[in-house]
């Protein structure tokens, strides 16, 4: 059970979770602000040279391909919280937000006495 542990994070936490998950995306846009930003100079001294507009080039594909690496990744690990009680059932179960996506589910405990939880967890000896 490692949702105590989670619990124990700070917002600070999850968004260095977040800003991690995203980094080489982050990063590509950066160097392709950089390479535009050196376009503009370059056009005030005498127009940008091939190398200004192969490093341009580079910088966007840079860009495109962080964006699918990052698209690929597997989901990152849910940071989740109780936030709430569900009305989906009547046993009291509680709804588990993400701090890091902000994605909800539901999550049917039978130590409530709720029959969805038996179900999903199967009882360990
Ligand atoms: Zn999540
Ligand atoms: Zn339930």
């Amino acid at each position: 059970m490692t949702i105590d542990h989670d619990a124990a994070m700070g917002p600070a936490a999850a968004d260095l979770a977040a800003i991690e998950q995203e980094w080489p995306l982050i990063a590509a846009d950066l160097d392709l602000l950089d390479a535009e930003i050196a376009m503009l100079y370059a056009a005030d001294d005498g127009g940008p040279t091939a190398l200004d507009w192969r490093r341009l080039r580079r910088a966007e594909s840079r860009v495109t391909r962080a964006a699918a690496e990052v698209a690929a990744r597997p989901a990152h690990v849910c940071n989740l919280i109780e936030v709430r009680l569900t009305t989906d059932c009547r046993y009291g179960c509680k709804i588990l937000a993400c701090r890091v996506c902000g994605g909800e589910q539901v999550s049917h405990r039978a130590v409530y006495g709720c029959p969805a939880g038996q179900n999903a967890t199967p009882r360990v000896a």
